[in-house]
């Protein structure tokens, strides 16, 4: 085996712990001469801002680090074959394996070896030269390590369509147990500091010119849920604090995956997948369907419902808001029916001012109906659950929907 494929190898393996974009985990080798190769090495998918799915090569620049972080397989403490790229071999891996098609960009990440400045110096060569060297147009990733200059993260800027600066924990108090060498201000700071510097940017720029475009895809983060003790009511306010304060695009959310023997991390059989699916859930209903942090969860109710999804859960914790009647009820309120997405909230909206809705209309506009039925007014529909309580109406919904999937089950 080749020197630069067993550090794709090992740096390939090492990144997939990063949530920012998800690996597509395949192991279907191309074999006697077949069209296509989903390597499981290197390459995962991630999404744009238009919604377009991109393959990217996703690799850390090297597995050494200084730092110890618990929660990380390639903290100092840990056990592991270690290697680094030089900034040739990852311009070159990435030239090649987008002339074959492979990928439409690089997402790169890093180890810190050495010293904040000296890794993202090597990370800022890479982008650098595949645009300025080799005019290279696809998407770039890169990771913006802790404690950087600004200088540094300012040229990263010019040639990365998005930066990342992981917050790792929900809180100060965690990421100085987990990640003693790590600390708020280091991540805070590149976040602020590359938020100004791109509204400052696009302030100055003349419309439609193309040559001074400064982080086009803007700032995303990760945080580690279940590596610490705090609720989703503590996750879900710092991630609205960063799209508010840091206009982060994106809040990643990874499940703790026990990969660490360190007692500074709680001893999980499996990841929380599905609290870190809720938590995502969550965040989709801050971001587009203007959800509070507080209406989600709050004080009383710190954390989300394991069993339902978070939109259900609020709808049965306030059931004097509903029902909603479909043809008066405002654009707010309709998105917080259980059952309607975006879209179909729009085209209620938009439709009932030419005519009443009833029940068919809702179906053709693509609400679905055995989630909304007990939570709104319009003709054609009777609901006979409008007394029930809100405990024995969960199990309704639940029951139902367990035994359509055991039919879908028995007859698919
Ligand atoms: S700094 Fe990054 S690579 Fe190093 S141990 Fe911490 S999380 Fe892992």
């Amino acid at each position: 085996m080749s020197k630069i494929f067993e550090k794709l190898k090992v740096l390939a393996d090492a990144a997939k712990y990063d949530a920012s974009c998800a690996s597509s985990g395949s192991k279907r080798f191309n074999q006697n001469k077949g069209l296509g190769n989903a390597e499981g090495m290197g390459i995962c998918h991630s999404y744009t801002e238009d919604g377009r799915c991109v393959s990217l090569l996703k690799i850390l620049f090297t597995n050494h680090c200084i730092y110890d972080c618990a929660y990380c397989v390639s903290r100092r403490s840990n056990d592991v074959r270690r290697a680094a790229f030089t900034v040739e071999e990852v311009v070159d891996l990435t030239i090649n394996f987008y002339r074959r098609n492979y990928i439409e960009g690089l997402f790169l990440s890093s180890g810190i070896f050495k010293n904040p400045d000296y890794t993202m110096e090597r990370l800022v060569r890479v982008a650098k030269q595949l645009r300025l060297n080799h005019n290279f147009h696809g998407y770039i990733h890169l990771k913006a390590i802790p404690g950087a200059s600004p200088e540094l993260l300012k040229e990263a800027g010019l040639y990365a369509d998005r930066l990342s600066v992981n917050i790792e924990l929900p809180s100060e108090t965690s990421l100085q147990k987990v990640a003693p060498e790590k600390q708020y201000r280091d991540i805070l700071g590149p976040m602020n500091y590359l938020k100004e510097e791109k509204e400052e940017r696009s302030d100055h720029r003349p419309q439609r010119s193309k040559t001074q475009l400064f982080l086009p895809a803007g700032q995303s983060t990760q945080m580690i849920v279940g590596a610490s003790p705090e609720s989703d009511y503590q996750v879900l306010r710092l991630a609205d604090s960063l799209y508010q304060r840091q206009k982060l695009k994106r809040v990643y959310y990874s499940g703790y995956i026990p990969i660490a023997t360190d007692n500074r991390v709680p001893a999980l059989k499996a990841p929380p997948l599905i609290r870190e699916n809720r938590v995502y859930q969550a965040d989709w209903l801050m971001r587009f369907y203007q959800f509070s942090v507080d209406e989600i969860v709050n004080e009383a109710t710190p954390n989300l419902d394991l069993d339902i999804d978070p939109k259900l859960s609020y709808a049965l914790r306030n059931r004097h808001l509903f029902p909603v009647d479909i043809n008066q009820a405002d654009y707010e309120m309709i998105l917080r029916i259980p059952g309607v997405g975006v879209k179909s909230a729009q085209k209620i909206v938009s439709s009932r001012i030419y005519q009443k809705l009833n029940i068919d209309h809702l179906q053709r506009i693509g609400v679905v109906m055995k989630r909304a039925r007990y939570f709104i007014k319009c003709p054609g529909l009777y609901n006979a659950n409008s007394d029930i309580s809100s405990k024995d109406l969960r199990s309704l919904i639940l029951s139902g929907e367990q035994q359509n999937s055991l039919q879908l089950a028995l007859f698919s």
